[in-house]
């Protein structure tokens, strides 16, 4: 991955210095409001990162010690760790093995009675089917959180994901789609919840920091509860605005890179790529690929092929619950084979919009010579 970023990004960046206000202010609130309007969410509250967002999620969401929160373990380890930051235990879920992304069955079979919510995610763009989950949470009382990290650009029946879900964090880290150096956001239906969040970044100041600023007298501030720093700068929140123009072209290039991926390795027997599921199309945040027989080598195999051609690939997305800080720990029951599948045995090619026809051309040479190669050299 390498992050598109130009020109307008430098212009808009010296514009914030220039302005003496580089700190949270009206570079923030207007992000915030283009960005949940492009995903069509009513409200929107930047933060520092996906991860915070998550936290605060859970926060206004009322999760506390004792709850259970049913997470992907098939995810980058913020989504099972946001639950432990407010005391609740995250239980492992399994996920699709077509999809990577949990499923109303995958989560039902996590469900405890102390089930207080659950976080979905889209797992490397691929929008995940909400619809049957919250048909599933919603009369139990679950709140159903969507970690759409990867996200921006993805859509599901016609619609931006996240759009459906009453809360859903995003990550602007240079990993995704859109960035901010680092940065996040927090979008919602419900208006008291986002009013919530708006505080608790800001050390939960009852008057923010860029209104007092804005007035001779500043009026006094209360602090209503134990807050966070989890704020955005203007800084980073200009260069959201920019990005977010050219969302629409990077999706579009992204899926056309996608598109010849997947037509030039078609024929590579054993090579199973991700492809857009029926209910949405995906943003191919990460273009994977599936490695099994008759591929001669094994995932690990085809990445040391790749890197003797001179190209960088990466292993697929890891599994929370094989990592130091959670083994050993209490993370539910459930068995968890289509995880360990994927974890094991997906690789991801790379893509990123600057990549060049030609540059792809060499990664797709390079995965058909590795099968050329490999059989010769075990015959
Ligand atoms: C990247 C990622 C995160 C963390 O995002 P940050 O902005 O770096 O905190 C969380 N969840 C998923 C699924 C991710 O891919």
């Amino acid at each position: 991955m390498v992050p598109w970023l130009g020109a307008e990004e430098i212009a808009a960046v010296t514009e914030v210095i220039e302005s003496g206000w580089v700190a949270q202010g009206p570079r923030v609130a207007r992000f915030e409001t283009a960005f949940a309007e492009a995903m069509e969410a009513p409200f929107g509250v930047a933060t520092s990162s996906c991860t915070t967002a998550l936290h605060l999620a859970l926060i206004v969401a009322d999760v506390h010690s004792g709850d259970d929160v049913v997470v992907p373990s098939f995810s980058f380890i913020a989504t099972a760790n946001a639950p432990t930051y407010v005391g609740a235990r995250p239980v492992f879920a399994d996920v699709d093995p077509t999809t990577g992304n949990v499923t109303a069955e995958t989560v039902r079979a996590a469900l405890t009675e102390r089930t207080r919510a659950v976080i979905v995610v889209d797992q490397g763009g691929v929008p995940v089917d909400l619809d049957p989950i919250r048909a599933l949470c919603d009369p139990r009382g679950i709140v159903v959180i969507e970690d759409a990290a990867c996200g921006a650009g993805s859509r599901y029946h016609g619609r931006p994901v996240g759009a459906g879900a009453v809360l859903t964090a995003w990550s602007f880290h240079p990993r995704k789609l859109l960035t901010t150096g680092e940065g996040g956001m927090l979008t919602t239906s419900d208006a008291e919840w986002a009013a919530r969040a708006r505080r608790l970044r800001e050390h939960a100041m009852s008057v923010s920091a860029s209104d007092r600023q804005a007035s001779l007298l500043a009026p006094a501030e209360d602090y209503t509860e134990i807050g966070f720093n989890f704020r955005l700068t203007d800084l980073q929140a200009a260069i959201g605005l920019v990005q977010l123009g050219r969302l629409p072209e990077i999706v579009r290039r992204r899926r056309e890179l996608a598109a010849r991926y997947t037509a030039e390795l078609a024929d590579v027997p054993g090579l199973r790529p991700v492809v857009d599921p029926t209910w949405g199309t995906g943003n191919f945040q990460s273009f994977w690929v599936e490695v099994t027989a008759p591929f001669p080598t094994d995932r690990d195999g085809a990445l040391h092929a790749l890197a003797r051609a001179g190209i960088s690939a990466r292993r697929g997305i890891m599994a929370a619950h094989r990592q130091p800080a959670y083994r050993g720990r209490d993370t539910g029951t459930v068995l968890l084979p289509h995880t360990e599948r994927l974890t094991d045995k997906t690789l991801i090619l790379p893509l990123y919009h600057q990549l060049s026809d030609d540059d792809q051309d060499r990664v797709i040479d390079a995965m058909r010579a590795a099968t050329r190669d490999l059989v010769t050299e075990s015959t």
